[in-house]
């Protein structure tokens, strides 16, 4: 039968963060010693306490559906976590929880957007940003911004990059892949442009938000009082809770808003799966600081791996301020020549990591980024170590 898939899946580019690691895996099923450095994914257990909550959960006979927008209680959860984290006040109904925070976002990005409306993403972005809009026909708006100025974008390039067309703004601190941490001041200067567009709502990920290791602390754009009605904030469990697979992401949201969400999701998938969601209610209710020992050792991993990027010629890396990546500019290698392999870009660059080093790291055309390489430190001390060491020697 001849190929009749979709325009939509055809154009559909393949989740590189995901496929990256799917060959690290495969390699390493073949006997390949790769060491992964691509993938943001916690090396840590889930923490004892919330697997327990688990445990429970399925001998309590929590099999059923679910409501479509999480258990009530979960809702409730999340409304203390938004008060207490992020002075938020939301009530349940405009929560909605989903299958991982992704989902939480094409959720929005899918209720929102219309072909020809358009979306600004300040670059570099998360991968899969840029392919769930594109899933909307929606056009994005790319606004660079560069190693000098942090990663982050500023007040002059959102206004002039905002049009009447302007339908949706992605925000996402603290950033994946640059480990930027936008300050309140700067989240302030760049509402009061947003003021001046009624229109726009602001998609907020907040995904990182535990795991911020600088002196400014991480806050949330809905905060501003302006900008409360117009926001969404995403937010989930997997990274902080090294919860990844269990899925669960979640977003606070204008009830209209709230409301479209669980109507896609209902059309979709339903609600969450029972048992990762009665987990997620300890996870959120029990206190920060029974994790800060994973944000401890990521904070001490972080260090490490920027004393050893420093020694490499050729990679210029901004010290990120949150998340588990760093993300090096390493375009001084295009053009030459490294052990019979030609650089010409990012994604040679990072293949030849892959060939020659055994390690996986991610291209930055995933983020937008062409001149750079995300390596994440979502890995233990020995691997960074080896892992590093080995990318020395490959490109020395
Ligand atoms: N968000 C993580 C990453 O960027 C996990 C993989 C993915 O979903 O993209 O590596």
């Amino acid at each position: 039968m001849p190929n009749k898939l979709s325009d939509r899946i055809r154009n559909l580019p393949m989740s590189q963060t995901l496929s990256m690691a799917e060959r690290a895996r495969e390699l390493r099923e073949q006997g390949e010693d790769i060491i992964s450095l691509s993938l943001g994914e916690p090396d840590f257990n889930t923490p004892d306490y919330i697997k327990l909550a688990a445990i429970e959960a399925i001998n309590q006979n929590y099999n059923f559906y679910t409501p479509v927008s999480g258990y009530l209680e979960l809702r409730e959860a999340i409304c203390e976590k938004f008060k207490r984290d992020n002075g938020l006040h939301y009530t349940p109904d405009q929560i909605v929880v989903s299958t991982g925070a992704k989902q939480s976002i094409a959720n929005a990005v899918l209720v929102l957007l219309n072909p020809g409306d358009e979306v600004i993403l300040p670059v570099p972005y998360w991968v899969s940003y840029e392919a769930i809009v594109k899933l909307s026909r929606a056009d994005i708006v790319k606004v660079e911004t560069n190693i000098e100025n942090g990663y982050k974008i500023t007040p002059e390039q959102l206004e002039a990059a905002l049009t009447p067309k302007t339908r949706l703004f992605f925000l996402n601190s603290p950033n994946n892949p640059s480990g930027s941490v936008y300050s309140e001041k700067e989240l302030r200067a760049l509402a009061e442009v947003l003021e001046k567009f009624p229109d726009v709502i602001i998609l907020s990920d907040e995904i990182y938000e535990h795991l911020n290791y600088s002196d400014t602390p991480v806050f949330s754009i809905a905060a501003i009082d302006s900008m409360y009605d117009r926001t969404i904030t995403v937010n989930g469990v997997a990274k902080a809770f090294a919860m990844t697979g269990w899925r669960i992401g979640y977003i606070g949201a204008p009830q209209w808003i709230a409301k479209a969400c669980t109507k896609m999701q209902g059309q979709i998938t339903s609600g969450a799966n029972c048992i990762a969601q009665r987990a997620t209610i300890t996870a959120l209710r029990e206190p920060v600081s029974r994790i800060q020992y994973m944000i401890d050792r990521y904070k001490q991993r972080r260090k490490l791996i920027i004393e050893l990027l420093n020694e490499i010629k050729g990679f210029k890396t901004k010290e990120p301020q949150g998340a588990f990546y760093v993300f090096p500019d390493i375009s001084y290698y295009f053009g030459k020549t490294l052990n019979g392999h030609t650089i010409n870009n990012a994604t040679d660059f990072s293949m030849y990591l892959l060939e020659t080093a055994k390690v996986a790291t991610i291209t930055g055309d995933a983020f937008g980024a062409p001149n750079n390489i995300r390596i994440s430190y979502a890995a233990s001390v020995d691997d960074i170590r080896r892992g590093i060491k080995r990318i020395a020697e490959a490109v020395s």
